[in-house]
């Protein structure tokens, strides 16, 4: 570090390259402010002009910018109930009624940033600063894979110590931990963005999804948050971020927003606009988008300004969902369970549970209270994975813990099952009951294993014959004890 605390930048020769490329993407290919503030002013549409834009999307199509702010301007009671019913007749048609599971672990909270919402921000002395060594991340996996896991994300605080060797480091010691019938069988990644030759690195350990949200895409915003002086205070460079890590050969790749620090709608139009960029550019969009709203955190004063409440909240998700049809939509335990089950409703694909954020908690006692002093901010939804699966299966919903098409070399799986005619009869749903009879038979409690087998038959019943045939065989291979069966 240089006498103010700057970290000196070094390109790498990966990087080099980069740079080159970039030359012929300004950053205005990734977001174009001037494009979006006009945008923000467009007037509320027609019923005939919404019509267009939500017949358009129910084709699965990816809406364009302009056709992404004919939504946001419709505020209209009957305008939003029209999209939110066509965001839930979307997701039905793209997804079904597979939600996937995952959890996040975090690893390690030292952090060189100063971003003023994050709890774990250098300044922040109230926090207790810990990293977990090779027996704690051991202890952490082991204790997911007795819940039932098999998807992880890791997440990092931005340090020299979690480097990108660290990453792909720790990736493989959790791909290692193996205890009977437990296995973490897909990691991904939420940490600082890397260089290309650094993504490459963890690329090479075999990673999943590789995570990096904007924050905020306002620029003015952007620099009031993240001190200038500091790593993260480089917008453009985060901004590129996924698209190096694309250089670098990871394709599977998830944006996101932090909303509550600047106005929603433009975060909306700026989410659709990266996305649009990455198709463009790379042939294959983000695998999923994250919406995190602002919660409370040790040692933070939020501004509630630009605060995003309920209502709002579900409307940009319906919209989120029609805008960009193929992306996976995340919604962590941040949120409340009640709001978390309507969220689905509307496009969330993907969800945690029995989540737990402070370092070293799931290996302690589940019922021991959270450690404020060491989470990164304060959850909404502290059910374990048991109640979340109960409450998943007694909504008629098909928990998955799925991960067949990137460990049978399908990446940009999320096209397929979005534009393969037939994939989710033929892949996801059995893979997804493949999982779910595992889970239940392992994991589940008396409760959740007759609600699960009443879902299983219900779901092979809406099968097509030829597939059920093979997919009640296949089911009871797992019956028999046969682990990790998949298409
Ligand atoms: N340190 C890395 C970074 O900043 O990209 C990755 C991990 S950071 C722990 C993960 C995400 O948590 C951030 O990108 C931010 O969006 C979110 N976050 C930070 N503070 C938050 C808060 N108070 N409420 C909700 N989400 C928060
Ligand atoms: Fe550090 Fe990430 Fe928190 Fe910013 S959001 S202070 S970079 S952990």
């Amino acid at each position: 570090m240089t006498k103010k605390g700057t970290l000196k930048k070094t390109a790498l020769p990966g990087d080099v390259r980069a740079a080159d490329e970039d030359a012929a993407w300004p950053i205005q290919d990734i977001v174009d402010h001037s494009l979006i503030e006009k945008q923000l002013t467009c007037k509320r549409p027609s019923s005939a002009e919404l019509k267009r834009v939500i017949d358009r999307a129910l084709q699965k199509t990816p809406l364009t910018i302009e056709q992404t702010a004919v939504l946001l301007a419709a505020d209209q009671p009957a305008q939003v109930e029209a999209i939110c019913a066509a965001a839930s007749q979307l997701k039905d048609a793209v997804y079904g009624k597979r939600i996937v599971l995952f959890a996040p672990l975090y690893v390690g909270n030292l952090c060189i940033n100063d971003c003023a919402y994050c709890a774990f921000k250098r300044s922040n002395d109230r926090i207790k600063r810990k990293s977990l060594d090779a027996d704690q991340l051991s202890a952490e996996v082991r204790a997911l894979e007795a819940q039932g896991h098999k998807r992880l994300i890791l997440v990092f605080g931005e340090h020299p110590k979690y480097g990108p060797e660290v990453i792909a480091d720790t990736v493989r010691r959790v791909y290692a931990v193996k205890e009977g019938h437990g296995a973490i069988r897909r990691v991904n990644i939420n940490a600082a963005p890397l260089s290309v030759e650094g993504f490459r690195q963890v690329h090479q350990a075999g990673i999943g999804t590789y995570q990096v949200f904007q924050e905020t895409y306002h620029r003015p915003t952007y620099g009031r948050y993240h001190p200038a002086h500091t790593q993260k205070g480089d917008y453009e460079g985060r901004l590129r971020a996924l698209d190096r890590a694309q250089l670098a050969g990871v394709d599977d790749v998830g944006i996101g927003a932090l909303f509550g620090l600047y106005d929603w709608r433009y975060e909306v139009l700026a989410l659709v606009s990266h996305a649009l960029h990455l198709q463009r550019r790379f042939g294959v969009g983000p695998h999923t988008i994250s919406f995190p709203r602002l919660r409370p955190a040790l040692g933070v004063m939020l501004d509630s300004k630009y605060a995003v409440d309920h209502a709002t909240f579900m409307r940009l998700i319906a919209i989120l969902r029609l805008a960009v049809p193929y992306a996976g939509l995340i919604l962590t335990a941040r949120e409340e369970p009640q709001i978390r089950k309507e969220a689905m409703r509307l496009g969330v694909s993907q969800i945690d549970g029995g989540t737990r954020i402070d370092l070293g908690g799931y290996a302690g006692h589940r019922d021991e209270q959270p450690c404020a002093a060491a989470e990164q901010f304060s959850l909404g939804d502290n059910r374990s994975l048991s109640e979340v699966m109960q409450q998943l299966l007694s909504d008629g919903y098909l928990p998955s813990f799925c991960t067949a098409c990137y460990r049978q070399g399908r990446t940009g799986e999320h096209f397929m099952e979005f534009a393969v005619p037939g994939f989710i009869k033929r892949y996801c749903t059995p893979n997804a009951l493949f999982t779910l009879r595992e889970y239940l038979d392992d994991y589940g409690s008396s409760e959740e294993r007759t609600a699960g087998q009443q879902l299983i038959e219900e779901q092979l019943e809406a099968l097509p014959n030829s597939v059920r045939q093979k997919t009640e065989q296949a089911l009871g291979r797992v019956e028999q004890g046969e682990r990790d069966v998949r298409w």
